[in-house]
């Protein structure tokens, strides 16, 4: 029997994620935490609306290519740069796209609509990952991945990036309770996810970057505190449990809602 990619990939992510946080756990929790069904919905639907904007932002940005918007020579350029110099570039052009799209996500209020839905989770752990609206899971990948596609780069080095990126995205969120020291400064680790999920505001608008940490560092957003730990996470609104809440909560009146909340 053939058993769907994306069955295989939640079954890999299970087996190593789930021993690694009862060994190294940040913090004592459930498996079955809040939400973890409205997350599993998330992982199968995202992986299909993931795949499906990737094909739809190559095919536009192949379109634009014809109309030569970067000339043959840089495209050219890049594509025949070893794999090694195009992992470098590719993945701070890539860091760059996705921190501003994250960027303006927390500081635009329709955008921070659709990205609270991530925000919501009161407990973090690997699955926490997939929960994104699909309009946010689509406006980043297009500020992440454009540029790339623009640019010229190899199909082997997508097959990489694609890998290293959905990898360090589940890392990012797991819950595990490691100490990384300097390895905080270069690389995204769940240490600083963390404060980027606290429940204060001030420290959930730092910690933008996915993968590289000297991404925030250059920027002035890195945030770590070696003495404490997020009180708690989530978000000061109340953000439906439900998948379906979830997908219409941003389209709400939210004036409304807060009202009605006020007078029950
Ligand atoms: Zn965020
Ligand atoms: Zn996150």
């Amino acid at each position: 029997m053939m058993i769907p990619e994306a069955i295989k990939g939640f079954l890999l992510l299970l087996l190593i994620f789930v021993p690694l946080e009862r060994l190294f756990s940040h913090q004592r929790q459930s498996l079955w935490r809040q939400g973890w069904e409205t997350d599993l919905i998330y992982f199968f639907t995202g992986n299909l609306i993931g795949k499906t904007s990737g094909l739809v932002i190559f095919l536009l940005v192949n379109i634009l290519f014809v109309k030569g918007i970067v000339p043959k020579e840089i495209t050219g350029f890049v594509n025949q740069q070893s794999l090694a110099l195009q992992l470098i570039s590719g993945l701070l052009i890539g860091e760059i796209g996705y921190y501003t799209a994250h960027r303006m996500l927390h500081q635009i209020p329709w955008l921070w609509r659709f990205h609270a839905i991530h925000h919501g989770a009161k407990e973090l752990d690997w699955l926490v990952t997939v929960r994104v609206h699909p309009f946010d899971q689509i406006f980043t990948k297009i500020f992440q991945i454009s540029p790339l596609y623009l640019l010229g780069y190899s199909e082997r080095f997508f097959a990489i990036y694609a890998l290293f990126s959905a990898t360090m995205a589940f890392f990012i969120h797991s819950n595990l309770g490691l100490k990384f020291r300097f390895l905080n400064y270069i690389l995204v680790t769940p240490e600083l996810h963390r404060w980027h999920h606290s429940q204060n505001p001030e420290t959930y608008h730092t910690n933008f970057a996915a993968q590289l940490a000297c991404v925030d560092w250059l920027l002035g957003t890195w945030y770590l505190s070696k003495r404490r730990s997020p009180d708690g996470y989530g978000v000061n609104e109340s953000v439906p449990v439900s998948y379906l809440k979830q997908l219409i909560y941003p389209w709400q009146n939210h004036q409304t809602l807060s009202q009605r909340r006020e007078n029950l």
